[in-house]
């Protein structure tokens, strides 16, 4: 259910904006706009990383694609990015701070840091995504906005018929590099390195 809603004026265009709850207290954010019951929405299942959107780290392109998809739907004029409060992979703030030590001292990449602790690679669940999803109404079809296939099972398995993915165009810095290029060839995302320009 919607606790709250409210207008968000940003650079990327003017958002409504709501805190969804589900039976189980767990919440999430949606940042929408326009009739999401259209065919083909737009939806971007987005994972929080508090280091790259609040404190400008470069090691990753979390900030970079939250900006594209906004942008994205801003020039379509609907779509919806489901904003999940799911830090690290969803292993935490704590376990991503570890893990990211690893990496630095270590020098091994963010899988194998989260293998080294003992953890999966991955503990997302995006299935609170649903609850977000119907409050705001999104229509059965739907075009994602992410590189992640784990992303377009999880709206498979809500139920949502996935017709399109939208490659994001965006610039990060080239000490991002490593980190995407991990995700492609071992974790088997599809990232849109024609898309992606590198700076610095
Ligand atoms: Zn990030």
């Amino acid at each position: 259910m919607i606790l709250a809603t409210t207008i968000l004026e940003t650079g990327r265009g003017t958002f409504p904006v709501s805190l969804h709850e589900d039976g189980s207290g767990a919440r999430c954010l949606s940042i929408r706009q326009g009739d999401l019951g259209l065919p083909e929405t737009a939806v971007r299942l987005h994972s929080a990383c508090l280091f790259g959107e609040s404190l400008g780290a470069l090691d990753c392109d979390c900030s970079a694609q939250l900006d594209a998809a906004m942008r994205v739907i801003q020039e379509r004029g609907r779509g919806a990015v489901i904003y999940l409060f799911q830090e690290g992979r969803g292993a935490g703030l704590l376990s991503k701070i570890h893990g990211m030590e690893t990496q630095r001292v270590e020098g091994v990449n963010s899988f194998a840091a989260y293998e080294s602790m003992g953890l999966p690679r991955d503990l997302r669940d995006y299935s609170l995504a649903k609850t977000a999803l119907t409050d705001i109404g999104v229509g059965a079809t739907i075009s994602v906005m992410s590189n992640h296939p784990a992303k377009r099972a999880a709206l498979e398995e809500m139920g949502y018929s996935v017709v399109a993915r939208l490659p994001l165009s965006y610039q990060v810095s080239s000490l991002a590099y490593p980190e995407l290029r991990m995700k492609r060839d071992e974790g088997g995302y599809e990232v849109d390195f024609g898309d992606i320009t590198f700076s610095g």
